[in-house]
């Protein structure tokens, strides 16, 4: 290990700006509907799961990749404030950055989203391999999977090479190579994904047929109901979600993940890990919003201080 300080979490991962556009209802095919409200704010799951890490007080660097034009320095403006370390940002003067158009239906609170990767679809192995020293010296180094699989890999196999925990959200739905499911210590995912990623409906069976696959924990989150942790050990446990008046749960699951990561980086068990997790996350759905509702480490009170 090098004499570098140690950096609590390296989350590798996504960042978009989202533009949210507030009608009565949705528009239908080709029509023209006159919205109420029009909010533009940084997201993506690795950029909400690193400022979620970063307010909970972990020492958070980002490695990801964003284009320099339109919105592009206001996104790194934005991880800067949150006093997330960019240097494994590489600036792309090509693509654009990423984009989710999202259009909200008050009556109802549908949506329809559009999303553009843009930036985040071109993160490459090198890219990540850059960020070495970061990786090795990490105690965490997170990643979902709106960025290549490949640069995930890469990430934890450095990660891996000295010792740092990984944990794979596997979200959104997709399939997961084996291989990477080989790299990973935790692997968190909702019931939808846990779902399709083992093709069982139950989440025990499922959190039990993912362990066989390489992580030696599985967390399914199951919103409002809380967690289910299964481990290598044989360890089966569903841990309650914190009762709470649920306003917006949209990004529920980046601030559990970041709280998680933040746990495990402070040296903590896997219980208490995931209780920092829920305890977030709890007070994130009774916000709106999605990185603007994420707590600071002050707001969990006195047991997690
Ligand atoms: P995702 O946002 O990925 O679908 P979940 O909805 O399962 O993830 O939420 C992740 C975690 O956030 C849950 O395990 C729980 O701890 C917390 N959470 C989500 N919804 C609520 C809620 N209504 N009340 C309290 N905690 C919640």
């Amino acid at each position: 290990m090098s004499e570098r300080k140690r950096t609590g979490v390296v989350v590798v991962g996504s960042i978009n700006m989202d533009m949210v556009a507030h009608g009565m209802r949705l528009p239908a095919p080709g029509e023209t509907l006159v919205g109420q409200q029009f909010v533009m704010a940084p997201g993506g799951k690795g950029a909400n799961q690193a400022v979620a890490a970063a307010r909970l007080g972990a020492q958070v660097a980002f490695v990801a990749r964003v284009g320099t034009r339109e919105h592009g320095p206001a996104l790194l403006r934005a991880l800067a404030d949150e006093g997330i370390a960019c240097e494994g940002v590489v600036r792309d003067g090509q693509a654009l950055p990423g984009i989710a158009v999202i259009m909200v239906a008050s009556e109802g609170g549908e949506n329809a989203i559009v999303y553009v990767p843009g930036s985040n679809a071109e993160l490459s192995p090198d890219d990540v391999a850059a960020s070495k020293d970061a990786l090795q010296t990490a105690a965490v180094v997170v990643a979902q999977l709106e960025v290549p699989v490949p640069a995930i890999a890469e990430a934890f196999a450095l990660a891996r090479a000295t010792g740092a925990t990984t944990v794979l959200n596997a979200a959104p739905a997709l399939k997961v190579p084996e291989a990477l499911l080989g790299l990973s210590d935790w692997l968190v995912l909702n019931e939808t994904e846990a779902a399709q990623l083992s093709g069982l409906a139950g989440a025990r069976e499922a959190a039990q047929a993912l362990l066989q696959r390489g992580p030696r924990t599985v967390v399914v989150t199951l919103g409002a109901e809380g967690v289910l942790l299964a481990d290598a050990g044989g360890r089966l446990e569903h841990l309650p979600a914190q009762a709470v008046q649920a306003v917006d749960t949209v990004g529920a699951g980046d601030t559990f993940v970041g709280g998680l990561a933040t746990g495990l980086a402070e040296g903590r068990s896997a219980a208490e890990a995931l209780r920092l997790g829920q305890a977030a996350a709890a007070i994130a759905v009774s916000r709106s919003g999605v990185q603007s509702a994420m707590p600071r480490r002050a707001e969990l009170g006195a047991a997690f201080a």
